[in-house]
């Protein structure tokens, strides 16, 4: 998806993101509950921590949830307190926000529509700017205490971190699709352009130098994914630091490969062209892909060496080297040969 547009990405990653509090954190009936409807109803979810002035530091968050007391008893909570670069913030049915609450910090749900819940003006982004991203204030917003989510104070720091470990392997997987999508156009261009009379791809210096490390390194990216995923999906707890680990080589893998496939481009990459503008920022057209997809046909050879079939991100089919067909999941890096021939 992130090889496609970063900011649809962005936006799916946070209906899980802001899911996740739900899944780690609730009480079964809460669970059960919640999760049927976001299922069922579509929900748009957001997940509201970050504040004006607790980012990385989350432990500094100002918003607060004061108990509303009843005959001695805790009846429900009243929020104030300002989010900002909540994704989904602007459109979200059901917000997961961290507040302070008497005994630390704790997750509540809140639907859409409460009074109170004043979602902000969207943030004109430099990048991924098909991704809402806006401030979210609450004023006064009054919840029954059934939207604890785990019904016991103090518990939020313990399920946000819980889930870093495939939150930040999402990401890393956006480092890898946008690094991908922009090499693919490199690659394209570098066949297309033709100076001192032969295309570029065929000139050693600009395929080695150029644009072979980088797939070098988004390949070394992807595998680390696939394994960190792996070990995931195997229910290895705690790999909070595996996926900080994956999450920053395959963003510095992406950002390095799209910066390099900007340049690659020269006078392309000015500001005025919609195409390197999308090639820098993230991405190929889903028309261009099925392009891709369309013009793979026969075997599959790949690049630097290695023949690459590919069926998703998460499935990986390699196989010797010019020895399967090669069906549509060649158009991972969409090439029936390698990029200098
Ligand atoms: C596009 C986008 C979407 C987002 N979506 C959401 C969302 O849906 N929900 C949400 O809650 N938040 C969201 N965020 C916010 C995001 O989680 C924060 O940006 C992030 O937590 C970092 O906080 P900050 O920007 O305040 O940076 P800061 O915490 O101020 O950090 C600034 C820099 O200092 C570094 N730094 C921080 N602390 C230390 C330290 N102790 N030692 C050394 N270096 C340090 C950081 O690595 C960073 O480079 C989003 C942000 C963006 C850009």
């Amino acid at each position: 998806m992130a090889k496609l547009d970063l900011g649809v990405a962005t936006a799916f990653l946070a209906i899980f993101l802001g899911t996740d509090p739900i899944v780690v954190g609730a009480t079964e009936e809460q669970r059960t509950y919640w999760l049927r409807r976001i299922a069922d109803e579509g929900l748009i979810v957001a997940y509201a921590v970050t504040e004006p002035l607790a980012g990385s530091e989350l432990s500094a968050i100002r918003t607060r949830a004061e108990r509303v007391m009843e005959n001695g008893e805790i009846k429900g909570y009243k929020i104030n307190g300002t989010k900002q670069f909540i994704s989904n913030g602007g459109y979200a049915q059901l917000y997961t926000v961290l507040a302070m609450a008497p005994d630390g910090p704790t997750f509540f749900a809140v639907e859409q529509g409460t009074p109170g819940l004043v979602p902000g003006k969207h943030e004109n982004k430099l990048g991924i700017r098909s991704s809402n991203t806006s401030p979210v204030t609450f004023e006064d917003v009054y919840l029954p205490k059934e939207n604890l989510l785990g019904g016991v104070e103090g518990k939020g720091l313990i399920h946000a971190q819980s889930v870093f470990g495939f939150t930040r392997l999402m990401v890393a997987a956006f480092g890898l699709g946008g690094g991908v999508a922009a090499m693919l156009r490199a690659i394209r261009y570098a066949r297309e352009r033709v100076q001192a009379g032969s295309p570029l791809a065929e000139k050693p210096g600009y395929m080695d130098k150029l644009i072979v490390p980088h797939v070098v390194r988004l390949e070394a990216a992807r595998a680390l994914i696939e394994e960190t995923a792996h070990r995931l999906d195997q229910g290895e707890p705690e790999l909070q630091t595996e996926g900080a680990i994956v999450k920053l080589f395959a963003t510095e893998a992406g950002n390095a490969a799209a910066d390099a496939a900007f340049r690659r481009t020269a006078a392309t990459a000015t500001p005025g062209s919609t195409r390197s503008r999308r090639s820098g920022e993230t991405c190929a057209s889903p028309r261009s892909t099925r392009a891709r997809a369309r013009s793979c046909s026969g075997r599959c050879r790949g690049i630097v060496g290695a023949s690459i079939c590919r069926t998703t991100a998460s499935t990986t089919r390699r196989s010797p080297l010019h020895s399967k067909p090669c069906t549509a999941s060649t158009r991972m890096w969409g090439l029936t040969r390698r990029p200098w021939q």
